[in-house]
């Protein structure tokens, strides 16, 4: 039996592989600190679970339009407006199967084989995958800590070329926690429209962010971004719903059509109790969301504290998303074996940064308590003693 050539070259998740291995050693009784995990440990609020169940109950359990229930598409425009000042139609948006799938699905319906698509490295270890699997080429753009992951933007004109298509930009930023300023993202959609790129704008982790930094959607910035640009979203990180699987795009009408349509032959539509899940999710005032973001800033900076004190090793202090992007370049040993070491001596799961396109970092989640980040870094100080 043989396999498509698509599949030839394509890695497994390494933040599922991980995460799960970890979840699996914590079960069999292991005292495992997980910094792997990139979903919030938080449980899904009350409201949330609670229009599930009615959906349940009340039989709303058959299949919906494929692009989703028209009280979700209009409750996600009405997001886009209040909090991306993006104004799209009910038409221009498609509710997917996570964002992961959102992505996903705009790159099936987009790339052409031979079409580029720019990446920014360190990069969140999906968008090549998927580039590959829509039988595109990933163009690796990088930047560096030092830097604090800021794109030098000759570099970005220099990889440009007639078969670029596509620029994929995720501010915050996973795995650095980065964030895009206003005049970064100028010069993204001023490059984008010169030479008539579409950017591709993952933006799941929008809200959450530290200290005084502000998300802004580069569709925002004026009507000619807007119109080559797709907004991608979703509920997973903001409502702690990574298993309810519900993302969403906000797109030119073509777009979004098309994606319809790829949908309607594959999943046919997101979960219907999902949906109306994610309709109580969007219908939250974002004043519930203030001890999350606040219980996540805390971690964070207990998290980049204790870690700071270990002068082996360098972190960029991240303003957004929930990972610390650490680098372990002076201990001279790979993150790959670093990651299996860790875990196999001091029971800590993290995630080694080679898929995210960096050869000298690994990725921490502070999707986890203060006691086990504490924990963590401990063990973490006394593996690098041995070394
Ligand atoms: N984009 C980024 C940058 C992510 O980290 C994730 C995490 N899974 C996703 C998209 C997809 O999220 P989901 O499919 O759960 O909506
Ligand atoms: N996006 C999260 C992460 O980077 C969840 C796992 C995944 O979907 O890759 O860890």
């Amino acid at each position: 039996m043989y396999l498509a050539q698509r599949l030839k070259g394509i890695s497994p998740s390494a933040t599922l592989q991980l995460t799960a291995k970890a979840k699996l050693l914590k079960k069999e009784g292991f005292r495992v600190v997980n910094f792997a995990a990139g979903e919030p440990d938080f449980d899904t609020p009350f409201p949330i679970k609670e229009a599930a169940i009615k959906a349940i109950q009340e039989g709303f359990t058959k299949y919906t339009p494929e692009s989703g229930i028209i009280e979700l598409k209009e409750a996600i425009c009405k997001k886009f407006k209040k909090d991306n000042f993006l104004h799209y139609l009910p038409d221009q948006i498609v509710v997917s199967c996570g964002a992961k799938h959102s992505l996903y699905n705009c790159l099936q319906v987009l790339v052409n084989p031979n079409d580029e698509v720019i990446i920014i490295s360190p990069y969140w270890l999906s968008y090549p995958e998927m580039v590959r699997l829509a039988s595109g080429t990933p163009k690796i753009l990088p930047t560096y800590q030092q830097d604090d992951f800021k794109i030098d933007f000759n570099n970005l004109k220099k990889l440009i070329n007639k078969n670029t298509k596509i620029i994929i930009i995720n501010s915050p930023s996973n795995p650095t926690g980065a964030i895009y300023s206003k005049e970064e993202l100028e010069q993204v959609a001023e490059i984008a429209i010169k030479n008539d790129l579409l950017v591709l704008s993952d933006e799941i982790y929008e809200k959450l962010i530290y200290d005084s930094n502000k998300h802004i959607s580069i569709a925002s910035l004026n009507k000619e971004i807007h119109d080559r640009t797709i907004t991608v979203n979703g509920v997973s990180k903001t409502y702690s719903m990574t298993g309810w699987r519900i993302g969403y795009i906000g797109a030119p009408l073509m777009i979004a059509k098309a994606v319809a349509i790829l949908q309607g032959h594959s999943t046919s539509n997101p979960a219907s109790i999902s949906q109306k899940a994610a309709l109580a999710a969007l219908n939250m005032d974002d004043s519930d969301l203030k001890s999350f973001i606040d219980e996540f800033a805390a971690r964070r900076d207990c998290l980049v504290e204790n870690l700071q004190k270990i002068p082996e090793i360098s972190l960029f202090k991240p303003k957004g998303a929930f990972y610390v992007f650490v680098n372990i370049s002076k201990l001279k040993i790979s993150p790959a074996e670093f990651a299996a070491k860790i875990l196999e001596k001091e029971y800590v799961a993290l995630i080694p940064a080679e898929s995210f396109g960096s050869d000298e970092h690994v990725r921490l989640s502070f999707a986890t308590s203060k006691e086990e980040i504490i924990e963590g870094v401990k063990r973490i100080k006394k593996f690098i003693s041995t070394l």
